[in-house]
């Protein structure tokens, strides 16, 4: 039996049917490049959904987990404790613009997510205020796939539909309407200035993506919301919860989304390229003023504890990624992949069933008017020799920031090939 069927028969893909669609073995990957089982190379453009930004197999990120291979690969990190796990999270203290004393590690960004807001309501409990139970957020936005992460997902294309019984109903102000490049006015906050004001007392905390709504939408918004949202918070005395899980490590251009805003988060939460894609990790860092509440409050202690927290190798391949963005070129390879992205995903515009096409940082997207066929259009981008996943109206490519411009021209002509040939076909 092959692969393929041998997977149809037992295996369950994210967000499919018992038998998911369209399905290509990967055998290996290197750089930018993903090989299939049939021999056929893929050019990479979706970074393993965020994660792989220096491309695969980096020498520096294997070496480093080979290495604590050798030693260690993992120990519990209830009572005992590792220098990669310390190293890595006073680094991420160093690295994070804002004033934050303790990292919390985890494996998932949705566990992340799940602990900035366990964190958030313990803060609240702490200072005796029981009533503040509700998180404010945008909508549009994605927060991850377990349930109190999925309660600040979009309701409309996040899971309240389907769940919605299961899940605590929270506070949504519109999407931030004002684009990333235009100019702000006070009345694109106005929705969000409103439900802040008047839930004051009820809201634990407000939780965003900083300046890309990733999943929700690929949409990319003013970094002057954010700041205004930052203020709004400091004015109701409300914590701000940073998502960065998607937006973290360069991929907007700067090392931070919130940085083209110059705000900060009392929380914040980071994974996906952590590790430069090569292990899964998560962390949720959280400000002194908010450590020193929940430590002298009951019961003291942070209630959260994933048992494979802080392992070992990943908090390695971390620290090894964390050297690459130190000493390679990121920000000029970024600012290259947008420049290019801008002018070769351009010409989609005047396709039909194109929406809009907009560029920020190594990021370019093409929404469409219609969802995509993936049943079609997957197949299509393979036969072109690139890897890229479109969701629902959205076409997408976020490379590894390795890519060199021949091959991010390859992706960007496939866009258009696909788009032009196939699905407006
Ligand atoms: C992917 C993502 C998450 C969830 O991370 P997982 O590792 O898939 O659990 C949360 N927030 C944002 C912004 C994301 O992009």
């Amino acid at each position: 039996m092959s692969m393929l069927e041998r997977d149809r028969r037992r295996v369950w893909h994210p967000y499919s049917p018992p038998q998911a669609g369209p399905l290509f073995e990967v055998v290996a990957a290197e750089g930018v490049r993903l090989s299939l089982a049939d021999g056929r190379e893929l050019i990479d453009g979706m970074s393993s959904w965020w994660a792989a930004i220096h491309g695969y197999r980096h020498p520096v990120i294997e070496k480093a987990v080979a290495e604590q291979l050798e030693r260690m690969p993992h120990a519990m990190f209830g009572g005992l404790t590792h220098e990669p796990a310390v190293r890595l999270c006073e680094r991420l203290v160093e690295w994070a613009p804002g004033n934050f004393e303790r990292v919390f590690l985890s494996d998932s960004g949705s566990v992340a997510v799940e602990v900035a807001i366990k964190i958030a309501l313990q803060y609240w409990m702490a200072r005796g205020e029981f009533g503040r139970q509700k998180l404010l957020t945008v909508r549009g936005g994605y927060h991850g796939d377990t349930f109190a992460t999925m309660a600040v997902c979009d309701p409309v294309n996040g899971m309240h539909e389907l769940f919605g019984a299961n899940l605590k109903s929270h506070l949504f102000a519109e999407r931030p309407a004002c684009r990333f490049e235009e100019p702000f006015e006070e009345r694109h906050i106005e929705d969000f200035a409103r439900t802040l004001r008047s839930h004051r007392r009820e809201v634990a905390a407000v939780i965003l993506e900083p300046v890309v709504q990733g999943a929700g939408g690929m949409w990319f918004y003013s970094p002057v919301y954010l700041r205004r949202v930052r203020e709004l918070c400091d004015e109701m005395g409300v914590p701000l919860i940073l998502d960065e899980i998607a937006t973290g490590f360069g991929r907007t251009g700067e090392m931070f989304g919130s940085n083209h805003a110059e705000v900060s988060a009392d929380i914040l939460c980071l994974g996906k390229a952590l590790t430069g894609g090569t292990l899964t990790l998560a962390a949720t860092l959280v400000s002194d003023e908010i450590c020193g509440v929940i430590a002298e409050g009951e019961p003291g202690a942070l209630m959260h504890g994933p048992t494979f927290m802080g392992n070992p190798l990943a908090c390695a391949a971390a620290g090894a990624s964390l050297d690459l963005l130190e000493t390679t070129p990121w920000r000029n390879a970024v600012k290259s992949i947008e420049a290019q992205l801008r002018v070769e995903l351009e010409p989609c515009r005047t396709l039909p069933g194109v929406a809009d096409v907009r560029t920020l940082g190594a990021i370019g997207v093409v929404e469409l008017a219609e969802p995509v066929d993936m049943a079609k259009v997957q197949p299509a981008f393979v036969e072109r020799g690139v890897w890229l996943r479109p969701f629902g109206r959205l076409v997408y490519a976020m490379p590894p920031y390795v890519i060199s411009p021949a091959d991010l021209s390859a992706l960007t002509g496939a866009i258009r090939s696909v788009l032009a040939e196939v699905h407006c076909a």
